[in-house]
């Protein structure tokens, strides 16, 4: 496993669309568990592989929140689209870990259903809501070129060394 270089705007790979996964041989086994060693290195609670300079449709999550009652939770998603999403909607908290420094409020579905992949290609369908499908659909938008920023109706600089409440 090796920690990989965390790619930040403006580089062209986060505008990018990023194509779809056809292997599941060795090497999308090795960026995976790169893209989780480098998520918990950031630290952060989920990577998009654009974010590593990958232009392929893969991305990591891992989550937990003992205050909500919310075990821990790793998920890698290959192929990963939204098939479902809540017509309710809720305003949170973003940050990015390509946008340093940055938070914004950004409108999300509170509840999505995701299809794609596990690593070793068998078919996943993930019912989500709250927090996880927040960044869920943050790192989505990754595979497709969209950074937070863009919908975000408030952005605003952090304070020095303040960490935002979630950097994905
Ligand atoms: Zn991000």
């Amino acid at each position: 496993m090796a920690i990989r270089t965390i790619v930040t705007v403006p580089h062209p790979v986060l505008r990018r669309k990023a194509r779809r996964v056809t292997e599941f041989g060795p090497e999308l086994q090795q960026l995976v568990h790169d893209m989780i060693e480098t998520m918990r290195a950031a630290p952060g609670v989920g990577l998009a592989a654009p974010q590593v300079n990958v232009s392929q449709r893969v991305i990591v999550v891992e989550y937990e929140d003992e205050d909500e009652g919310i075990p821990h939770q790793l998920y890698a998603v290959v192929n990963p689209r939204v098939v479902w999403a809540s017509a309710e909607t809720e305003w949170g908290v973003e940050g990015c870990l390509s946008i340093p420094g940055v938070a914004g409020e950004v409108e999300r579905a509170r509840a999505v259903t995701v299809v794609g992949q596990d690593p070793q290609g068998r078919d996943l369908r993930l019912e989500l809501e709250g927090w996880v499908a927040r960044i869920f659909q943050h790192e989505i938008d990754h595979l497709n070129g969209v950074l937070f920023t863009d919908r975000a109706r408030r952005v605003w600089r952090l304070e020095e060394n303040a960490a935002p409440s979630a950097a994905v």
